[in-house]
């Protein structure tokens, strides 16, 4: 049985094309969320990766942000169940996910079976997400697929004090004109995420194991700095951005009671 699942985000929109509840058949990743024709693209990206026909799908879960405005969908789940259940089927011994996306951040807690237990979230503010160093990549010119490479480069991380987004935007353009180099100053933004990122998974208990999920796990330089705040190793995929998307696409599965 084929389901789709897709994740309309704050910042990007994902699809996943699942077979049986297990196998991924084509996956995307396209640039605008809500309110954009993101969603749009990423279904006729899937679609046209794996040569299916619209009516081989059974079933379609959406899930995220804008969920709530997609027509096409059968059934709308929330994206921390989604998120719980992506992560549980890549990592079955996880038992704390932390989704970093666009706009927020939430932490989940699973029990041993995946389900979910607890959540703790921020989305009141930019600082911890994926927006700040979208902000902040900006400001330094680069592109935020950059920012991995430049904080590995880091020689002495620049400590960024302000946690709100708009102080620490022109605390970095100050640092930027007193000399202190790009690269130091993206590793002191990816400590500055972590740190916000670990007080929120402090305030819920971090139980092992952990990975992450969103956008944000793409870039190692939170990924390393969130690690050593932890003091715990967090699970990689490469997958990580498309755990609520195949989420969505395994509720689809389970929904067919299959
Ligand atoms: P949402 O679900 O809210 O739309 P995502 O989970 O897709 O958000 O995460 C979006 C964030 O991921 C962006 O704000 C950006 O910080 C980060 N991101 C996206 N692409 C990359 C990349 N190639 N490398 C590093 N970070 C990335």
């Amino acid at each position: 049985m084929i389901t789709l699942g897709i994740d309309i985000g704050s910042a990007t929109s994902k699809c996943v094309l699942l077979r049986d509840g297990r196998d991924i058949l084509a996956s995307a990743i396209v640039n605008g969320g809500i309110g954009t024709e993101g969603s749009a693209e990423a279904r006729a990206a899937v679609m046209a990766r794996s040569g299916l026909a619209p009516e081989e799908i059974a079933c379609t879960v959406a899930t995220g942000y804008g969920r709530g405005l997609y027509r096409q969908a059968d059934a709308q789940v929330s994206e921390l169940s989604c998120h719980a259940i992506g992560a549980h089927a890549v990592f079955p011994d996880v038992r704390t996910v932390i989704d970093i996306g666009g706009q927020d951040v939430k932490v989940i807690a699973l029990d041993e079976r995946g389900r979910m237990k607890d959540f703790i979230m921020n989305d009141k503010c930019a600082a911890g997400t994926g927006r700040f160093l979208e902000v902040m990549a900006n400001v330094l010119r680069l592109e935020v697929s950059q920012l991995e490479a430049c904080a590995a480069r880091a020689e002495r991380p620049a400590p960024i004090s302000n946690t709100c987004t708009v102080f620490a935007e022109s605390e970095v353009i100050s640092q930027l004109a007193n000399g202190v180099p790009r690269d130091d100053l993206v590793a002191g933004i990816c400590d500055s995420v972590a740190r916000k990122v670990y007080g929120l998974a402090r305030r819920l208990g971090v139980v092992p194991k952990l990975c992450m999920s969103g956008g944000v796990a793409r870039n190692a330089g939170v990924r390393l700095a969130l690690e050593a705040q932890l003091g715990e190793p967090i699970l990689f995929s490469d997958k990580a951005q498309l755990f609520g998307a195949l989420g969505a696409a395994i509720s689809a599965y389970n929904r067919q009671g299959k």
